[in-house]
């Protein structure tokens, strides 16, 4: 019987395991993860779960009794630490494990602040794992100075969180604006209203110069001099893909574990998918880190790791919670020239044009302008930007044109 080994127990490796059972696949199943949870969703550690608005047993991905019910055996708290590709077989711990198929979804890991500036002080957290957000839980007490370094969609969903508990929120972010990697000046210009509404001190164009304390950190210099008491920090200063086993075991590495369309990688027996993994797209080698994506990729892996050959074609989307605004997005923005803007009655939405052609919308609170566009650029229709603009327009009309 074929042994299929998915390392990795995250969004990408449960999208795996279930789209190979769903394919009809008899074979073993090993998913492999370090954590000592079980696949978790991650988007709530800085939203939902971190307010306490969510119990624990809703971040799992699958109820307990699935993996026994399916057949997959599922190992959690073990880090798998080598490959052997000649002898086609992986080690963890003081197992070594034959596969016949192999797929990595290792994700990735956060960048952390160096040593030399006080990034490992205690008090100083990343927001990764359910490790992670438990950890920085009972911080959140009403009153606390926390410094967020950060300002993308990590840092500003935990200060959303941070300021809703009644604390006391300055953010640094040392580009000219927030979210300026992933969103338009509209879109950074809209968050920093509301955050400063909710009395969060933002600070842009501002860097962490180091952290201090003895032992714990209690303060902070900024690249403007100023210096800050703090209780404790949070560090979003983006995340790096976690090539570490692939790379050591000789499979080729551009942004990420390089595959193919069909998400397989320099070694014909070995997938990537995922936050770890880059696929060919519109000339380069694209690297996306979202649930979508995770899914998506997963289930194109699965299915070629059957033998089929189905190309992935991302259809990027993404949302993020801050305060009562939901945040939806849609399509890659990358290399916009327009920007249009509409406003209905607080449902606002961006929409981005490359060349006259629609790429990508930001939704807030706007779930129909999200849907319409969503559409829209999945079937690669394009909508005209002054009917976009207007508020009489009726969207759905949009779709039919
Ligand atoms: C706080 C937070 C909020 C987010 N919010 C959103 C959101 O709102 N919307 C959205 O679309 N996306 C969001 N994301 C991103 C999204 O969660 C990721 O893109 C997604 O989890 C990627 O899935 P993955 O399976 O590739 O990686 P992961 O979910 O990171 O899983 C990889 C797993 O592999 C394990 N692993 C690594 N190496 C080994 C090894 N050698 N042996 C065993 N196990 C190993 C890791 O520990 C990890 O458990 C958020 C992420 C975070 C951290």
């Amino acid at each position: 019987m074929s042994h299929f080994i998915v390392v990795g127990a995250g969004q990408a490796g449960q999208s795996i395991v279930t789209k190979l059972r769903a394919e009809g696949f008899e074979g073993e199943i090993t998913l492999i993860g370090d954590e000592t949870a079980p696949p978790y969703q991650r988007p709530p550690l800085s939203k939902a779960y971190l307010l306490g608005d969510m119990e624990l047993e809703r971040l799992y991905l699958r109820p307990a009794n699935y993996y026994a019910d399916e057949g997959i055996t599922l190992v959690t708290g073990r880090a798998v630490t080598a490959i052997d590709r000649a002898a086609k077989t992986i080690t963890v711990g003081d197992d070594v494990l034959a596969y016949d198929v192999l797929a990595l979804t290792t994700g990735s890991r956060p960048h952390r602040l160096p040593t030399a500036i006080g990034g490992d002080l205690d008090g100083v957290y990343t927001m990764r794992t359910l490790a992670d957000a438990d950890a920085i839980e009972p911080e959140f007490k009403q009153g606390a100075s926390v410094l967020i370094v950060g300002g993308g969609y990590i840092g500003l969903e935990a200060a959303a969180v941070a300021a809703k508990k009644g604390l006391k929120v300055t953010l640094v972010e040392m580009a000219d604006r927030i979210l300026q990697r992933v969103a338009a000046t509209e879109t950074s210009d809209y968050f920093r209203t509301l955050h400063t509404a909710h009395g969060v001190d933002l600070r842009e164009g501002v860097g962490l110069k180091a952290l201090t304390g003895a032992g714990r950190v209690t303060g902070a210099t900024l690249t403007d001099g100023t210096t800050l008491n703090v209780d404790f920090v949070i560090v979003g200063v983006g995340i790096a893909p976690d090539t570490r086993l692939a790379e050591a075991a000789g499979i080729t590495i551009e942004n990420g574990i390089a595959t193919d369309a069909c998400g397989r990688t320099s070694d014909p027996s070995i997938f990537a998918a995922g936050d770890c993994a880059s696929f060919p797209h519109a000339g380069v080698q694209m690297r996306l880190e979202s649930v979508g994506n995770a899914i998506d990729q997963g289930e194109v892996v699965a299915q070629n790791m059957l033998g089929k050959a189905v190309s992935y074609t991302p259809k990027p989307w993404f949302w993020s919670d801050q305060y009562d605004v939901k945040l939806q997005i849609a399509g890659l923005s990358t290399g916009h020239d327009q920007i249009v803007v509409r406003d209905t009655d607080g449902a606002r939405s961006h929409w981005y044009y490359r060349a006259g052609h629609l790429i990508a919308v930001d939704a807030m609170n706007d779930p129909r302008g999200y849907m319409v566009a969503k559409r829209l650029i999945e079937g690669g229709k394009n909508a005209d930007p002054a009917k976009v603009a207007d508020p009489a327009t009726d969207l759905k009309a949009l779709m039919r044109a």
